[in-house]
């Protein structure tokens, strides 16, 4: 029995919503809350008579603590999920603390004005010591690690699947293949089809801001970071067959370069077919991608902002989406002296999803984690007080409620390796 706040009410969030009508047994009752009342009121509407659980809805904007905080004392939860955008994880973070509640998110924090001159401070200073200049790093909210600790709070950080369960995956090697791990590579395969020219699968701003920006991995110890999509490689992924893949920068490889730092080699691959990619190069070489603010017929509009409004709502995309998506591990390393390697993945079905939940697998994969990750803060399995990410905390009931609740793993000890 809990109360859990759960804030932003878009793609992701719809199905971490359904999910947790799913188990009314732990989420007794549910306040959604969002920037746009109506549209968590439509969903509630629309689980009516379908759930025991009970739903209320809000108004609020999380880009102000104060209206965090307030909403935060008015309900009362056990628990606030942030689904809205990784730019409310400091304002949430903040009213958490202030109200002594347990905080989780599923992304780390970016600013959303990336022009502001006091965090560009802090960020050109960053990109120098530790190499990689990606908008995102976990540097802002581990800042957060001595409050939490002190009020006697739990942060769980990235509880999504890539970061995420990618984490788990990796924390369940360690735990049960491996004495030391030599290297990691994170697959992530989209083989879906929407049947559009182009669309993002999650928010298109935050998307399109990742894959757009230089790429990096983690080797010998540091970053090497390499011009956008200059890295290729092909895989034949379980169930989907052969993609072209390409080398991101991704959040997770911080945070497993710090709980493993005996990993000589940690990477992260994306599948992206040529029409997406010729897509988004047009629009970055036009100045679509800009997040500097415009001059258009006398208004200041935000380029990214602008097609974000154009392309398709990803919540959007779940009826015509048909295929599947393939995401795991690969690792190496050694057990016992012995040379090891591993593969631990989940394929999910766009169309499964739907019928469950009416979503596209890439919010499916996302909503579901972050369901079990609230479950575990719920129900004491996880609770080391601080901040903390996924790999950190206990891989086995987590994993076996990814299972249990739509997102069972596989597992081959004889993997083809990434060169
Ligand atoms: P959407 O854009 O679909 O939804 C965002 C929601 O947040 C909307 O309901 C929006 O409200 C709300 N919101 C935005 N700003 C505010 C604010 N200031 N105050 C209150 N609510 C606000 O995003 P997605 O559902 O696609 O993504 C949600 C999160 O999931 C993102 O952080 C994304 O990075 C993360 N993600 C994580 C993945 C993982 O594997 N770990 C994979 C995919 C996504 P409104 O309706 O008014 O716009």
């Amino acid at each position: 029995m809990s109360r859990v706040l759960i804030i932003g009410c878009g793609g992701v969030a719809s199905v971490v919503i359904r999910k947790c009508c799913q188990l009314p047994e732990v989420f007794s009752e549910i306040c959604i809350a969002s920037r746009t009342e109506s549209k968590c009121t439509a969903l509630k509407n629309s689980l009516e008579g379908k759930t025991k659980t009970v739903i209320t809805t809000a108004q609020v904007n999380a880009d102000h603590v104060d209206e965090v905080t307030a909403l935060i004392n008015q309900y009362k939860p056990d628990l606030v999920m942030n689904i809205a955008l990784p730019y409310q994880d400091l304002t949430i973070m903040d009213a958490c603390l202030a109200c002594g509640v347990n905080y989780m998110d599923t992304a780390n924090y970016e600013p959303e004005d990336t022009e502001d001159p006091a965090w560009r401070a802090v960020y050109e200073k960053r990109c120098k010591e530790k190499g990689f200049s990606a908008y995102f790093d976990y540097s802002w909210q581990w800042a957060y690690k001595e409050k939490f600790e002190q009020a006697g709070l739990t942060a769980l950080l990235g509880c999504g699947f890539d970061p995420g369960v990618t984490q788990a995956y990796c924390a369940y090697a360690k735990k049960h293949y491996f004495d030391t791990i030599d290297t990691i590579d994170i697959l992530d395969c989209n083989g879906g089809d929407h049947g559009y020219p182009f669309a993002t699968n999650f928010n298109p701003e935050v998307n399109l801001r990742e894959v757009s920006a230089p790429g990096s991995y983690w080797e010998n110890g540091h970053w090497v970071e390499i011009e956008p999509m200059a890295i290729k490689r092909e895989y034949d992924f379980d169930k989907i067959g052969q993609k072209d893949m390409y080398l991101l920068h991704h959040e997770e490889i911080e945070s497993l370069a710090a709980a493993y730092p005996e990993a000589k080699r940690i990477r992260f691959f994306m599948t992206f077919g040529q029409s997406y990619l010729t897509h988004m190069k047009c629009l970055e070489n036009v100045g679509m991608l800009s997040t500097v603010p415009a001059m258009f017929e006398g208004k200041e509009i935000v380029p990214i902002k602008f097609l974000k409004a154009l392309l398709p709502d990803p919540a959007s995309l779940g009826p015509r989406t048909h295929g599947k998506t393939n995401i795991g591990c690969i690792i190496t390393g050694k057990k016992d002296g012995i040379e090891k390697t591993y593969y631990i993945y989940n394929i999910c079905d766009h169309q499964e999803c739907y019928k469950e939940v009416e979503s596209q697998a890439i919010s499916y994969t996302t909503g579901v984690p972050a369901m079990c990750g609230a479950l575990m803060l719920l129900n004491g399995q996880w609770n080391q007080k601080g901040v903390h990410t996924v790999e950190e905390f206990n891989p086995d009931p987590f994993l076996e409620a990814l299972d249990q609740y739509g997102l069972p793993k596989t597992e081959s000890f004889d993997p083809v390796l990434v060169d």
